[in-house]
């Protein structure tokens, strides 16, 4: 049976994209395959995604075997979203509402992964959400999703460059993100500004003995200064000069020369000495 052309769909239900809502359609069903080739084999496991919009993305995860639970916040979709319903039954879920306001925690027992063409306003924090926590004990085994390439880059990038700072240490200290895929502006309607990229998360195992909140306020105060060296942009942050000094850091070094290790010890000092 040949399905019927996204465009085609979009027009049908007068789904013209909404800017407020970070919408840039992907319409090219064998670039959606592709993507949802990322996260391997997903017969049989859950997937959760944010903001299906016109069903691209969602029917290219359903023919992978997976059943997928969506949330869409754009009311208009929702009948999009029925139709697929009525082809692929019980394997389809969609909740309408706000992807930041849904905790995935829940949604299964079994294996779980994440998929989202994201909207650009709320991916990163939606990304930095599902890394945070005081306990590490991520309730997902992968997460593929689509930023524009500039976050991405920043999320993968290694000390010493540009692009590394406060969103690659939050990433890369419980996760190990790498680019799968680099795409284009103009394989999505209305193509966006800026080019996008896909990464790929897969959780690892955490380091011990660190807080995220004390780790979140040390990068926040050593790259809200990134120019700065770490003795005056940490001169605020209770126990930090300290741990330096423990940890044989010179205190005339910048935070992008710190590896993410450097950061966690650190953390880990600070947590001590207020234990
Ligand atoms: N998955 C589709 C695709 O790949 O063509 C659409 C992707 S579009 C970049 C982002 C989608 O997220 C839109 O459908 C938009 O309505 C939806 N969206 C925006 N903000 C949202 C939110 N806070 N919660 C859930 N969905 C949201």
């Amino acid at each position: 049976m040949s399905v019927e052309p996204l465009r085609e769909v979009i027009a049908r239900h007068g789904l013209s994209a909404s800017k407020s809502l970070g919408q840039n359609f992907i319409l090219d069903r064998q670039l959606l395959a592709r993507i949802a080739a990322i996260p391997g084999t997903l017969e049989g496991s859950t997937v959760f995604e944010v903001g299906p919009g016109p069903g691209g993305l969602t029917r290219a995860l359903l023919d992978t075997g997976a059943k997928v639970v969506a949330v869409e916040r754009d009311a208009r979709c929702i009948p999009v979203l029925a139709e697929l319903k009525e082809e692929y039954g019980d394997r389809l879920e969609v909740i309408e509402g706000d992807a930041l306001e849904v905790d995935a925690s829940g949604i299964t027992d079994g294996e779980l992964h994440i998929v989202s063409n994201l909207p650009y306003n709320v991916g990163t924090a939606l990304f930095t959400g599902w890394l945070d926590g005081d306990e590490w004990s991520p309730f997902w085994s992968s997460l593929t999703l689509m930023f524009q390439r500039e976050v991405a880059m920043r999320i993968v990038a290694k000390p010493g460059t540009s692009a590394y700072g406060r969103l690659a240490v939050l990433a890369q200290w419980r996760s190990i993100p790498r680019i799968a895929m680099k795409v284009s502006r103009s394989a999505f309607v209305p193509p966006p500004k800026v080019e996008s990229a896909v990464i790929h998360v897969v959780p690892r195992e955490a380091p011990e003995g660190v807080s995220a909140a004390t780790l979140s306020r040390l990068t926040a105060a050593a790259f809200g200064q990134r120019r700065k060296m770490l003795r005056q942009s940490l001169k605020s942050v209770a126990g930090a000069l300290e741990a330096l000094e423990r940890l044989g850091v010179d205190p005339t070094r910048r935070a992008e020369t710190l590896s993410v290790e450097d950061f966690v010890n650190l953390a880990r000092l600070m947590d001590e000495r207020r234990a």
